[in-house]
């Protein structure tokens, strides 16, 4: 679906939650139609002329009538069952062909969760384990320069591509030259990558071990990478800024925030940078 929007010049999604969202948010119904999106079925809410008293049972109804149902499911006597599934699908879910970050625990018993009811927020029947972050290892292959619309230089972290969380990384923010030193990477270093649902993937840490000899020093520059003038960290900050008023990375950064949702808000301007 990707490749399809790159070839159409329109927007990719960062992972399948976004474009599943994104699909559904579309004005024009027709595209939506498109969208090769599918669902999983987890639920009965009223049936009439029918009455469950199992939730596993419901599920098993839903498989029947030919709807997509979760084949991650069991029905476990005593809490210490449930707790070694939670931790079998953990040691799965990388391979289920659908992004998941927890695993839920509910009561089967329909009546039992009439019994418990809910509270203001969440029902009491049911409770949601996270699992922890995806982390993998890969390669810092560059470390490169942006400029941003303040004249911020940020170093980018260029990576091996790696699969994290249902999507590929090949670039996060090291956000600055503190950051750097403090992890102490350097360039051609094995890093770890951590990815934790939506959020920006971080590097945690180099792989120390499987360093050569080879890796090579990153070096904040002096100029700005994209104008050449003089690009300045004041005392006390820890951030480098490119100090050419007639930067282009900094002008044309200033339109995109100019016409962006917190500015003008302008739809249908595209930029294309980077
Ligand atoms: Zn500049």
């Amino acid at each position: 679906m990707n490749a399809e929007q790159e070839v159409l010049e329109e927007k990719t999604f960062a992972n399948a939650r976004n474009a599943a969202a994104g699909s559904l948010r579309q004005l024009d119904s027709k595209k939506t139609a498109k969208r090769p999106l599918d669902i999983y079925i987890f639920n009965v809410q009223r049936l009439e002329n029918n009455t469950f008293n199992s939730h596993y049972d419901q599920l098993v109804y839903l498989e029947k009538l030919g709807f997509n149902v979760n084949p991650v499911k069991k029905k476990c006597i005593g809490i210490a069952s449930a707790i070694k599934e939670v931790e079998r699908i953990g040691t799965i879910r990388e391979s289920l062909g659908f992004g998941t970050d927890g695993a839920v625990v509910k009561v089967d018993n329909l009546e039992l969760r009439e019994m418990l009811g809910t509270t203001f927020k969440v029902p009491r029947w049911a409770i949601a384990y996270k699992y922890p972050p995806e982390r993998k290892e890969t390669i810092l292959k560059d470390i490169v320069c942006q400029v941003g619309r303040t004249g911020a230089i940020t170093p980018m972290a260029i990576l091996e591509p790696i699969k994290l969380a249902g999507s590929t990384i090949s670039k996060t923010t090291l956000h600055n030259e503190d950051f750097i030193k403090a992890k102490d990477l350097k360039i051609g270093d094995h890093v770890i990558i951590q990815k934790a649902g939506d959020v920006i993937p971080e590097v945690v840490e180099v792989v120390k071990e499987k360093r050569t000899g080879e890796e090579k020093d990153f070096v904040m520059p002096d100029v700005c990478p994209v104008c050449g003038a003089p690009a300045v960290r004041e005392n006390g900050e820890a951030v480098t800024r490119c100090l050419g008023i007639e930067c282009s990375a900094r002008k044309l950064r200033n339109i995109v925030h100019f016409a962006s949702k917190v500015g003008m808000d302008i739809d249908g301007l595209r930029l294309c940078y980077n």
